[in-house]
């Protein structure tokens, strides 16, 4: 019989294992934006601007107004688990979209990153990568934050380049995490544009809200979701256990043939967790049929102790430390506010 050559073990090396992190961080352009916004957000930017091309697969651009990367630390965000937003010693309490160190490592290794960066104070610098080939430190212009810059997305891994949908459902995509976002920051004001073929078109764009959170999470919603969105629904402001339910559900007369407007967030983060979806389906059972979805913004609010976000490497999953009490926060709140409004219509239309 034949014997097999006994396989040796051997360490991978960093651009190896940056690589099939990526696989888990980076599905497609709009997890790329996806975390770029989010570190812009981290680093707290007052303005985020998005520019695309090609549904994002040949250009990423996101420009911020926020804290900037020294030079000395350009490296360090290209190295793996390097983190400025927790030293590991408490992974239940983040209060920061970041903490695994992962996005940029990942994206020099699937694609031609550039960072230019500068904090205050200082002169700004950039840094290249591509192919996990990291470059030399240089001096850059620029007046404030950072522009990351990423092209030719997944040119490195071109198996995953193969799975990517038309250039129109990728930009989709991504428009849909920049709303998600730009949902969640009523204070940050946002701009996509596509620049596909040279010239560049706005996609999206929302400006800055005032007034305090509530009202400025209101308006954000109302500008992102519509007009029309916002005079069929209902204000939700709801407390319990320590869970704090605020948002806007909609009259389940504007209900949809797909479950596509449910955006929920917890602690600002937008999940598309199993256990809040279904909550919301089983708060609407009694006044839909089976075959429509309601439409709701939805944000559950916490002490991060109460809830673990590091379940899933893009973060779209959490855990509670108490889901049935957020499970029934949500049921009887929602049933309670469709319950007033339809006893609102019908006292409306008997009088
Ligand atoms: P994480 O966000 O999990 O910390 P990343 O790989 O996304 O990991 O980023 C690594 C580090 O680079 C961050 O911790 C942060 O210090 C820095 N960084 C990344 N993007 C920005 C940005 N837009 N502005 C300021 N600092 C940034
Ligand atoms: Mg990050």
């Amino acid at each position: 019989p034949q014997i097999k050559p006994r396989p040796l073990i051997r360490q991978l090396d960093e651009a190896a294992i940056n690589r099939i992190a990526a696989g888990e961080v980076l599905e497609r352009p709009a997890s790329a934006v996806k975390e770029l916004v989010e570190n812009a957000i981290d680093a707290g930017a007052t303005r985020i601007e998005v520019v695309i091309a090609d549904g994002g697969k040949t250009l990423i651009r996101v420009t911020d107004d926020g804290c900037g990367i020294s030079a000395e630390d350009l490296p360090l965000a290209l190295s793996r688990h390097a983190t400025s937003k927790i030293d590991g010693s408490d992974l239940l309490n983040i209060n920061s979209f970041g903490f695994r160190g992962e996005a940029l490592p990942s994206l020099g290794a699937v694609g031609r990153l550039r960072i230019t960066s500068r904090v205050s104070g200082a002169d700004a610098a950039c840094i290249n990568v591509a192919g996990g080939q990291v470059s030399a430190v240089k001096p850059a212009a620029l007046t404030t934050g950072t522009v990351v810059e990423l092209r030719d997305i997944f040119y490195a891994t071109p198996a995953r380049l193969k799975f990517l949908r038309t250039d129109r459902a990728e930009a989709q995509a991504i428009g849909d995490v920049v709303k998600r976002l730009a949902m969640a920051e009523p204070f940050i004001s946002f701009i996509l544009r596509d620049a596909t073929g040279g010239d560049s078109r706005v996609v999206f764009r929302t400006d800055a809200e005032t007034g305090d959170l509530f009202d400025a999470l209101h308006g954000r919603l109302r500008r992102v979701l519509g007009k029309d969105f916002a005079e069929n629904a209902l204000a939700i402001d709801m407390e319990r256990d320590g869970f704090h339910l605020t948002g806007y559900a909609a009259l389940p007369t504007y209900s949809r043939g797909a479950a596509i407007a449910q955006f929920l967030f917890v602690n600002g983060r937008p999940v598309r967790d199993k256990m809040l979806l279904g909550a919301l389906r089983a708060a609407y059972m009694d006044v839909l049929s089976r075959d429509r979805h309601p439409v709701a913004a939805l944000f559950v609010t916490c002490d991060p102790t109460l809830v673990d976000v590091n379940v899933h490497p893009a973060k779209a999953e959490v855990r509670f430390r108490e889901p049935g009490v957020v499970r029934g926060l949500i049921v009887s709140g929602l049933r309670h506010a469709l319950a007033d409004a339809g006893h609102r219509a019908s006292t409306t239309v008997a009088t």
